[in-house]
């Protein structure tokens, strides 16, 4: 039986995944190159649930140790599911993140490109990784700074990491617009196909401009209720 819960968050999914594959028209992007990524940090497991029911496979979470009691026993039982971490990561738990994560998407310093490099080498788990720019330059923000971004590209080739792409998360209070474009002309810059952006408030835009992996949590699940 499908529950209210269920039918809304599928109808959220459905939603979203119409505007994106409407930019991508609009914008002459191929639709199968966008992904939407479920953000389901924070939310409740029957939330959760709701989305893996209505097909949902990819998902992105920000800290490892809620990813791990949430994902750690799942991952068995749903084919085809795809984590990726989209918060920052301390290099004293890149095994961890290595073990439970498919896909890293913020690596942005050269001390967590080597111990991930070692990691994956050790555990055979060579995962694709995006390097995640501070286009806003916020102190309080991880990212590696555009400048410091040639020395980071140059860092994770030499150690064959398999970067795919570049992820920014906007200043709240800027035109998302200006980040997207500069994370846009950082890719072409490093033949990088990959462009993880957009959330909630402004995934149609980053589709638009040529987002691949666009990550969404509240507008498919709800508000998070932060305890
Ligand atoms: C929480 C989070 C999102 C999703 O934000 P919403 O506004 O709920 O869509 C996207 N990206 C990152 C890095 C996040 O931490």
């Amino acid at each position: 039986m499908t529950s209210t819960l269920q039918a809304r968050i599928k109808g959220n999914i459905d939603t979203i995944q119409k505007d994106i594959d409407a930019m991508c028209d609009h914008s002459g992007a191929p639709r199968a190159a966008s992904k939407l990524i479920a953000v389901s940090k924070v939310q409740p497991m029957n939330r959760v649930t709701a989305a893996l029911d209505a097909g949902q496979r990819v998902f992105g979470e920000n800290r490892l140790q809620e990813a791990q009691e949430r994902w750690g026993d799942l991952k068995e039982n749903y084919e085809g599911l795809e984590l990726h971490l989209i918060g920052g990561l301390q290099t004293n738990k890149a095994a961890k993140a290595v073990a439970l994560f498919d896909v890293i998407q913020t690596v942005d310093r050269i001390k967590l490109a080597n111990t991930l490099a070692a990691e994956m080498e050790k555990q055979d788990r060579h995962l694709p990784v995006f390097l995640q720019v501070n286009t806003g330059k916020e102190p309080q923000k991880g990212g590696v700074l555009p400048e410091g971004l040639p020395d980071l590209v140059k860092a994770t080739t030499d150690l064959k990491l398999n970067v795919v792409g570049l992820m920014c998360i906007p200043p709240a209070d800027d035109d998302p617009a200006l980040h997207f474009a500069l994370l846009k002309k950082l890719a072409k810059r490093y033949g990088l196909k990959r462009l993880s952006m957009g959330m909630s408030g402004d995934f149609p835009l980053a589709a638009a401009m040529g987002a691949t992996d666009i990550r969404v949590g509240t507008a498919i699940f709800g508000e998070r209720d932060y305890i």
